[in-house]
């Protein structure tokens, strides 16, 4: 699998699958939750509202991730997932690492070969950009899937050149 890095905003990538950094409610939020329903339309809510009526009544728990339409996005499908708000005294970086593990199970399922994620976590929820980098390329590059392409897509130069330092040193190590 490649992992490649862009600034930018995830709702313009060409990619199959575009990875939200929902809320557990999945009826929309800020961020890049707000940039995902506002450019990519009423589909993705109409559906969100149609899995809290039926399979995800509860809502989605932290960590698990769930597929829609991705509307009007270029890409083809939104995978939801729901990153954990970090907490300094405690480690929740498992459910960090189970959102990155399960957002491509779900890519796996809907045979989606390249994958966009945003930097979840480290909006709203708190999380430090370069211990979430971390993470996710651990993650990532660890986890067994068909997905050929993983590209994180970053909204500015800090958390742009925060994951191009750490990716670095994985190329190194491998
Ligand atoms: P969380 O609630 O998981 O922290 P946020 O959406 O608040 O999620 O932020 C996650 C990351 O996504 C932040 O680093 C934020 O700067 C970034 N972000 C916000 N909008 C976009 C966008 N349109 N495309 C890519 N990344 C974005």
């Amino acid at each position: 699998m490649d992992i490649t890095l862009v600034q930018g905003d995830i709702t313009t990538q060409e990619v199959d699958a575009v990875v939200n950094a929902a809320n557990s409610s999945l009826l929309g939020g800020a961020g890049v939750d707000g940039a995902i329903h506002g450019r990519g339309g009423p589909e993705i809510l109409e559906e969100c509202r149609r899995l809290r009526a039926s399979s995800h009544r509860g809502g989605l728990p932290t960590g698990q991730a769930v597929a829609t339409t991705a509307g009007r996005l270029p890409a083809r499908w939104v995978i939801h997932t729901v990153g954990p708000v970090y907490a300094p005294g405690e480690d929740r970086s498992a459910l960090l690492a189970s959102c990155h593990r399960e957002s491509l199970r779900v890519a796996d399922e809907l045979g989606a070969r390249t994958v966009a994620f945003p930097a979840i976590s480290t909006g709203i929820f708190g999380w430090p950009m370069a211990d979430a980098a971390r993470i996710a390329l651990e993650t990532v590059s660890a986890a067994e899937t068909s997905v050929v392409e993983v590209r994180f897509v970053l909204f500015d130069a800090t958390a742009y050149g925060t994951f191009n330092d750490l990716i670095m040193k994985f190329a190194r190590k491998s």
